[in-house]
């Protein structure tokens, strides 16, 4: 088989974070007794997808955002929302609430047998740990990365290069990344020299300038393109037939 290594983005990849996300966030204003309007949410993911999407480009760090949400969110909706309690309620409340995406345990126990598994996250440790011991997941993993330990997000080279090191530096065709985002998991992976997976299960149609070796809608899809893939096979073979 041609991949070794299969290194696992989790929010949105093998966790529903957008679920859970959504759900925390009124669970925290019933915790600081806010009445919640079902609306935040939508105005609280603007500002968390923009905060994080500065956080990939190097403008900010994960520990600023987690509590620059919430004061940008208290101006927009007008209601007093204490920045720091807020991101440590938030926090928490992330750490004990997961959904899995279809199919995640059934997928990772199936490659676990013969594959080496690694989960590369953007995000805190503490929830990031929390999140995979919640959901059961963590003991399929050979390591786990985190950016905050890390000290660098993806899609940056450094990032990357910390993990293919702490493994040993095996082939880089030999690893293959599978994410959620074009703009983090893809880009960072193929601009690191490795094959990257696209799971995308919205099927959302891109127009950016980057393409990844694969692309998947559902989970289980995974399994024969690395079971299949032969060393030395061509890239940017789409998984679906398109090319
Ligand atoms: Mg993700």
């Amino acid at each position: 088989m041609k991949y070794k290594w299969l290194i696992f983005d989790v929010d949105d990849t093998l966790l529903d974070y957008q679920r859970v996300s959504k759900e925390c966030l009124e669970l925290l204003f019933q915790e600081i007794s806010c009445p919640y309007d079902p609306r935040y949410f939508a105005t609280f993911k603007e500002i968390d997808d923009r905060l994080w999407s500065r956080v990939q480009t190097g403008e900010r760090t994960s520990a600023d955002v987690i509590v620059q949400r919430f004061a940008e969110l208290g101006q927009v909706v007008n209601v007093h929302l204490p920045p720091h309690r807020c991101s440590e309620v938030y926090g928490r409340l992330l750490s004990t609430v997961v959904y899995p995406v279809s199919n995640a345990h059934a997928l990772l126990s199936h490659l676990s047998a013969n594959f080496y598994l690694v989960a590369a996250t953007n995000g805190t440790a503490a929830v990031q740990k929390a999140k995979l011991e919640t959901s059961k997941m963590g003991h399929y993993f050979h390591r786990v990365f985190i950016s905050s330990e890390v000290g660098h997000q993806k899609p940056a080279r450094e990032f990357f290069d910390a993990v293919h090191c702490a493994l040993d530096r095996p082939a880089r065709n030999a690893m293959l990344m599978i994410g959620d985002s074009l703009t983090s998991d893809i880009k960072g992976a193929l601009n690191y020299g490795m094959d990257a997976c696209w799971f995308n299960p919205g099927r959302t149609r891109d127009s950016s300038s980057i393409t990844p070796t694969y692309e998947i809608s559902e989970l289980p899809e995974l399994i024969p393109i690395v079971e299949n893939a032969q060393p030395g096979q061509a890239l940017n073979c789409f998984a679906n037939g398109e090319s």
